[in-house]
């Protein structure tokens, strides 16, 4: 079988669902943790499955320049590579490469390999066989990204080309047990929105993504191209909005129909001494928790929060030890991995508007003493 999305009840726009895949269904609306090199930075497959994550997200031109793509199939695929149990999502690479200033012909893109200085080339056929290669659950199509501010032209023209490489890539798959998915771009202009969305949809994806969005864009202007795509996709296939992870920005995309989300941000966070919390993110740097003997959240049940006082883990930060990283990783992933579960269940009791509400009230209150 391949992936399809089922729904299972409303509220306004938002909606749960489960994503079927080839690796057992998972909840949604739900987050995928990064694991950009076949790794979830700090955390390895048992802390993934103890935080409650259920499909993680690894990274195509890193993996397909190491190890390589074949190195991988040969040690039993992502799955048994990463001794991954759950579903597997792979970004098309594109995101990378392109912040990598490559040549960008009609045919692809060339660059240099950041990892040896060597040229290398991805085309929309290529970013299939290397993902089909590596066995995710689910491919992303190589779309076509633009620095900002862009001009409407360059929106456009890039727009146009990521259809034209998305047509490419569907005729190039061959694996009827993985699903590759559309990605929805245009910038921050509605009607290239909506029309790339129209459009990308018609091509007959069961899945789409939403590129090109938390990159900069105020809340307003990514809200509003959000509410451009999804009238425009078909209800029953599922919407993700790509590399976005903040508190904030998840629960107005879930209000607007989003079933889908990846970011480095809770691992990345981490390893800057961040916490995510239900009273807002904070830093544990602060000179305040030096002799704290709380845990850094006391409604969480994380390793950190179980096991750690504030005081211990600021200490690990401010001596840079390996284990300070760790612990707020697998803090941040539970806190991350928690709001969507209390998502979820929100959405299913008919109460998101109110919980949406309470969770921003509380996180923008002054900070509790
Ligand atoms: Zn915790």
């Amino acid at each position: 079988m391949s992936v399809t999305w089922q729904g299972n009840g409303r509220d306004g726009e938002a909606r749960i669902g489960s994503l079927l895949t080839p690796h057992g269904p998972i909840p949604t609306p739900t987050f995928m943790p990064v694991g950009t090199r076949g790794t979830v930075k700090t955390v390895d497959a048992e802390d993934l499955e103890r935080v409650g994550a259920q499909m993680v997200l690894a990274n195509t031109y890193h993996l397909m320049l190491r190890p390589g793509s074949p190195t991988v199939s040969g040690l039993g695929e992502l799955h048994g590579f990463m001794s991954w149990r759950g579903p597997i999502l792979t970004d098309s690479g594109g995101y990378q490469v392109f912040s990598l200033e490559p040549d960008i012909t009609e045919e692809g893109v060339a660059f240099r390999s950041s990892y040896d200085g060597s040229r290398v080339e991805l085309t929309p056929e290529t970013a299939v066989a290397v993902q089909e290669e590596l066995g995710s659950d689910v491919a992303m199509i190589l779309d076509v990204l633009i620095g900002l501010p862009a001009s409407r032209e360059d929106t456009i023209a890039a727009m146009e080309r990521t259809l034209r490489w998305a047509k490419r890539a569907l005729a190039a798959k061959t694996r009827s047990d993985r699903a590759l998915w559309g990605i929805v771009q245009g910038g921050s202009d509605p009607d290239l929105r909506s029309r790339s969305a129209a459009e990308t949809a018609e091509l007959g994806f069961p899945g789409f993504g939403i590129g090109g969005l938390s990159v900069g864009e105020t809340p307003a202007a990514r809200n509003s191209a959000v509410e451009a795509v999804v009238p425009e996709l078909p209800a029953d296939a599922p919407r993700y909005v790509m590399g976005l992870g903040d508190t904030e920005g998840i629960l107005d995309c879930v209000e607007r129909g989003v079933d889908l989300f990846d970011c480095v941000l809770p691992t990345r966070l981490a390893r800057h001494g961040k916490v995510l919390s239900r009273d807002g993110d904070f830093s544990m740097r602060r000179a305040e928790w030096a002799d704290d003997d709380r845990p850094i959240d006391p409604d969480c049940d994380c390793v950190a929060c179980r096991r750690y006082s504030r005081g211990y883990i600021r200490h690990l930060v401010a001596t840079k030890e390996f284990l300070g990283p760790r612990l707020l990783s697998l803090h941040n992933l539970t806190y991350t991995l928690d709001l969507m579960k209390r998502t979820r269940l929100a959405i299913e009791q008919g109460r998101f508007q109110s919980f949406k509400e309470d969770v921003t009230r509380r996180r923008s209150d002054d900070f509790p003493a």
